[in-house]
């Protein structure tokens, strides 16, 4: 193995600390605390164990958390009223809805009723357009924690050929724009793609957000590239129990690869992270408490 390997449960550990350093700052100018409101529909256990995190993780940096848990037969009017009455409290800086929602709950409904300054997920097409027009807004919290890892390891990116393979709403096309906002020159590749392991040898930085275990090989990457791994899986690790692995062949990509996160421990960890950055950045957006933002 020759690849450095990206510390991102560091790098999202020091963001927490940065955060819950810039709490009392706030907490004395605007008499309050940054608050984040999760709401979290049904009984999906994957869905449980997230929002218990960001609700603990909330806490630890000393910021008000605010679950809501309902009933999976709430009815798309119940969500959309609590929405509004998130949007209308004041102490709320940040709502997220948990996804999945239940199917007979229209999700693009409910993401649009969101008020687009407390949307700290980024999933509003006000904030879409934002980013895409390279105004100030909220941007999704996973690929904007990669950026920041990227950024961390080679500094200016400018110039720089990216492959994002992947094109969700969550991952891949806000990925893409970040990118293509650092003056990357960024190719978006999905599940139609005409020979995706030439395509991605062309990449200086490589992020798959795919979710299919493994897929890309230690032959698909540019040697010295810089590879991000967003995917969890969790498969079979042939002892009858289960294990996560991201979209890379990790042990391969790493004899080739210059840098490179690991599955756990890499992207996931960034998550929380830019999430609570992001509560914090609303709450000092919405009380005009200046925030200087090189610090965060
Ligand atoms: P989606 O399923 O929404 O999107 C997957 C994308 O991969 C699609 O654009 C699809 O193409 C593309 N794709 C599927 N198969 C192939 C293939 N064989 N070759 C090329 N492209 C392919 O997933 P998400 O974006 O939501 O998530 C991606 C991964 O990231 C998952 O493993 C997920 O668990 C993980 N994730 C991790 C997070 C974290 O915190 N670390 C947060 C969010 C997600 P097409 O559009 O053509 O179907």
């Amino acid at each position: 193995m020759s690849a450095a390997v990206i510390d991102g449960k560091a790098f999202a550990a020091g963001l927490r600390e940065k955060v819950a350093g810039l709490v009392p700052a706030f907490e004395a100018a605007a008499g309050r605390k940054p608050g984040l409101a999760v709401v979290i529909v049904g009984e999906d256990p994957a869905s449980q164990v997230y929002v218990r995190s960001k609700g603990k993780a909330t806490e630890a940096s000393g910021m008000a958390s605010f679950t809501h848990k309902l009933p999976a037969e709430t009815t798309e009017e119940a969500l959309l009223d609590l929405v509004h009455q998130l949007n209308g409290d004041a102490s709320v800086d940040g709502i997220l809805v948990q996804l999945p929602l239940p199917r007979h709950i229209d999700e693009s409904r409910v993401i649009a009723t969101i008020d687009p300054d407390k949307d700290v997920d980024g999933f509003h097409v006000v904030n879409v357009g934002r980013l895409a027009t390279g105004l100030e807004g909220f941007v999704p919290c996973t690929p904007l924690g990669c950026l920041m890892l990227l950024e961390d390891r080679l500094g200016d990116l400018s110039g720089l050929n990216a492959v994002v393979i992947g094109r969700s709403n969550i991952v891949g096309k806000p990925m893409a724009q970040l990118l293509l906002s650092k003056s990357c020159t960024v190719t978006i590749a999905h599940s139609r793609t005409k020979d995706l392991p030439a395509l991605c040898r062309t990449a200086d930085i490589l992020v798959a957000a795919v979710g299919r275990p493994e897929m890309v090989r230690g032959d698909w990457i540019k040697p010295g590239a810089t590879v991000i791994d967003v995917g969890i899986n969790r498969i079979d690790n042939g002892e009858g129990g289960t294990k996560l692995v991201g979209d890379v062949d990790f042990a391969d990509a790493a004899t080739v690869a210059g840098a490179i996160t690991p599955v756990p421990g890499g992207v996931g960890p960034m998550t929380i992270a830019v999430l609570l950055r992001n509560t914090l950045v609303s709450a000092y957006r919405r009380a005009g408490v200046p925030l200087d933002k090189g610090s965060i």
